[in-house]
């Protein structure tokens, strides 16, 4: 048996338990929860830094068995905004210095997500010479090229490129996120390692649509679409309004996600809605905790994804699994699904025409597919499967680039010391 290992996972920029569906937190924080929870089932330990939001938030809590979650702080009167964070990464990058070395922990290895992590993983990577492998999430390259929303930052750009290369691996939840790194960024492809997405199936699964709709208070008549995730011109909810103006008058839309109707996108939404005649039939929800969402999916009778760009798309995964049909744009992980013809797949260019059409053809099919079948095709992404990729990319890089025992204090995760604050790292220090 191979040891266990000591993860440093940085979520810099998203708390992996903040609020799903809102501004900054969505499918990063599931991936990091999962792949961490299934981790710490195996026996590894793992620390999942992030940005400490409120002075009173707890430096280190404990959140399931060997995770814990450790804040951090910039050093700023002010937590940064998310795209203003990369400027304090050396700060962040000290903080989680002084966490190390208060406790006398020894990681093995860092697993950075988004590029703001990635920046500061590399400076503690060459701090404690140890390897940083790095998960995207999403490409500044990839989502401006959409020209949906405002552009990324020029430096996202340029750090994303530059941690492409400076990285020991790197790591893709599907096969077309893989394409997108050696395309935009010229990754080398024997440094990529596929890790997909998973879902808990013993949250979604098939249920009952009528006992979801009561309970809902949803009309037991009525042909349901959903769509769930953060409203954003990438997410392509205008589209999928555009495509309920062409579907029978009977379809309704429930959009889950979203800050509520202080929500200047919700706004921008419903007025759109309103334009095309179809401003009561669509009902935006707001987020919805993740536990809630099975109730959503068993209500729907159709799930309708119309996003420009996914680096993977959990929310179609979770509708599959939940037995409901999807008609989805060719985008992340359910374009490779709906080119092999999963059951329950609809691919369709994700134009509102297309999307209209794609919902007439499975109700016209009456789903030639039974909840279970389509629940049972997508029976390979779990965590667990998941967790086992993650870790077989570890165990690559650590071989890749043997450790020097650089900063080898003894390894005890007892009682940890309050965290004290950032204090630069000499090495760092410019
Ligand atoms: N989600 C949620 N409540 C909401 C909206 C979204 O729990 O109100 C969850 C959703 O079920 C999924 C994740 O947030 O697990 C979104 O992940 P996805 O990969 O679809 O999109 P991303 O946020 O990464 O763009």
């Amino acid at each position: 048996m191979p040891k266990p290992l000591t993860i440093a996972m940085l979520s810099i920029h998203s708390s992996p338990v903040g609020n799903l569906g809102t501004r900054d937190t969505g499918g990063m924080s599931v991936y990091v929860l999962a792949l961490a929870h299934e981790m710490g089932r195996a026996g590894h330990e793992v620390d999942i830094f992030t940005l400490r939001r409120h002075p009173d938030e707890r430096a280190v809590s404990a959140l399931a068995s060997n995770v814990r979650i450790v804040t951090v702080d910039s050093g700023q009167p002010v937590p940064p905004a998310k795209n203003d964070l990369h400027r304090h990464a050396d700060d962040l990058a000290a903080a989680i210095e002084t966490f190390r070395s208060d406790n006398g922990l020894a990681y093995d290895l860092i697993h950075s997500h988004y590029w703001v992590s990635g920046q500061v993983g590399r400076l503690l990577g060459e701090r404690w010479k140890r390897p940083q492998v790095i998960t995207f999430h999403t490409l500044a390259a990839m989502k401006n090229s959409t020209r949906q929303g405002k552009p990324e930052p020029v430096e996202r750009q340029r750090a994303e490129r530059q941690l492409v290369h400076s990285a020991d691996a790197l790591l893709v939840a599907c096969q077309r996120e893989k394409e997108n790194l050696e395309k935009c960024y010229a990754a080398d492809p024997e440094r990529i390692n596929l890790v997909p997405g998973g879902v808990d199936f013993e949250r979604f699964h098939p249920q009952d649509r009528a006992a979801a709709r009561r309970r809902l208070g949803f009309d037991r008549k009525d042909f349901i679409l959903l769509s769930i995730g953060r409203l954003a011109a990438l997410k392509g909810q205008a589209q999928i309004i555009a495509a309920l103006a062409q579907c029978d008058d009977d379809v309704r839309l429930v959009l889950v996600g979203g800050d509520g109707p202080a929500d200047r996108e919700q706004q921008r939404l419903q007025q759109l809605a309103a334009r095309a005649g179809v401003a009561a039939r669509v009902v935006f929800t707001g987020s919805i905790p993740h536990r809630e969402l099975p109730a959503y999916y068993a209500a729907a009778d159709v799930y309708v994804q119309a996003s420009h760009y996914e680096s993977f798309g959990l929310v179609g995964l979770e509708a599959l699994a939940s037995g409901r049909p999807v008609v989805t744009s060719p985008v992340g992980i359910m374009a490779t699904l709906g080119q092999r013809q999963q059951p329950g797949c609809h691919l369709t260019d994700g134009s509102p025409a297309a999307l209209a059409a794609g919902v007439r053809a499975l109700r016209d099919d009456a789903f030639v597919w039974t909840p279970e079948e389509i629940h049972e095709a997508v029976g390979e992404f779990s965590w667990p499967r998941a967790a086992a990729a993650a870790l077989a990319a570890y165990r690559g890089a650590i071989r890749q680039r043997p450790s020097d025992a650089a900063c080898d204090p003894p390894h005890d995760r007892g009682s940890p010391a309050s965290h004290s604050g950032p204090r630069r790292m000499a090495a760092l220090d410019k």
